[in-house]
């Protein structure tokens, strides 16, 4: 019913991963096998779905992943170690420790300890800090992912004007600098938007990008929106119960579909682009360690 473009995820995350699977193939003809370890240190259900699709993912490309539990009982000196002893792995080209990582286990300390060569999801200081200087390495695959989707919808983000709604240190944060940092695919003018935010519709209605990442549905609607603005949801949440379950994003929809010019549902939309980056960091990380150029 909607006039805006549908702006198709899995369509642009399939190309992603067929280019890397062809990355793949390319480092395999120098007997190169990309690794992934994923690091799990937590009972949640839900990391360890997250964990098992990222290692299916892995396989579809041709990637050898590496699944290291430990228990939540254990020390955090003992994950600790584990993350050390996959820096010193030459199979290990990427390491992921999957958060949230169970109650008492200082976060920040278990993110430092990864080797920031391997940090294929871009969260060690240094890694941030490159990002944050213009000299990115390696930026975390939810930020690389709508970067991918608003120029494969068409978007010129040179000069836009980007409004993007959270401030987290995984979305938000990285995003902003990622449009904010010089080049063809970035030069954007970007408002970061937060709780605090006087304003919120003020700034999304004059803006040309809007990227919405706060985890409140339907925060921003149609009303808000300006009739030619690009709307990317990066929202999950989970509403209704039982058979009425479902996932919804940030947006709402129906009204911000009749107004905009181009717009991601969810699901469908950032979720499988966030999945297709994690491979493609990991398959970078590859190259960068074989000191192979593979144009990816
Ligand atoms: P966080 O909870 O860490 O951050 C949410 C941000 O939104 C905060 O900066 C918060 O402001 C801001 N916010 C909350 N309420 C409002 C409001 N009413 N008005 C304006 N800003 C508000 O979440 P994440 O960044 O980790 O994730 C955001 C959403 O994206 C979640 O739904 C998450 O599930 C989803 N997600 C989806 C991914 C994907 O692949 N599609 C990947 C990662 C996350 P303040 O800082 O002031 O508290």
């Amino acid at each position: 019913s909607g006039r805006a473009d549908v702006i198709d995820g899995e369509a642009v995350a399939a190309a992603v991963r067929e280019s890397v699977a062809e990355a793949v193939s390319r480092l395999d003809e120098v007997g190169v096998t990309p690794g992934l370890a994923t690091v799990l240190m937590s009972d949640d259900p839900a990391s360890e779905t997250y964990v098992r699709m990222k290692q299916r993912d892995c396989a579809e490309v041709g990637i050898e992943s590496r699944h290291v539990e430990i228990d939540t009982d254990a020390p955090a000196s003992e994950l600790f170690a584990t993350i050390e002893e996959l820096n010193d792995d030459p199979a290990i080209d990427g390491i992921l420790v999957q958060r949230p990582l169970t109650e008492g286990v200082d976060e920040p300390a278990a993110l430092r300890r990864v080797d920031p060569r391997k940090d294929v999801d871009g969260f060690h200081p240094e890694n941030v800090g490159r990002l944050v200087t213009g000299d990115p390495r390696f930026v975390p695959c939810t930020p690389l992912g709508v970067q991918r989707l608003l120029t494969e919808a068409g978007v010129e983000i040179p000069g836009s004007d980007v409004v993007v709604v959270g401030r987290s240190e995984l979305v938000g944060k990285p995003l902003a600098n990622l449009l904010l940092n010089r080049g063809d695919d970035a030069d954007a003018t970007v408002t970061v938007c937060h709780s605090k935010t006087d304003d919120l519709a003020a700034h999304v209605s004059r803006a040309d990008v809007v990227v919405v990442a706060a985890g409140v549905p339907g925060l921003v609607d149609g009303e808000m929106l300006s009739a030619d603005a690009t709307v990317i949801d990066v929202g999950i949440n989970a509403v209704g119960e039982g058979d009425d379950r479902k996932l919804i994003g940030d947006v709402d929809y129906e009204s911000a579909s009749e107004v905009a010019r181009a717009i991601t549902p969810v699901p469908g939309g950032v979720g499988p682009m966030t999945r297709a980056m994690l491979l493609k960091n990991t398959v970078t990380a590859a190259a960068n360690q074989a000191a192979v150029d593979i144009d990816l």
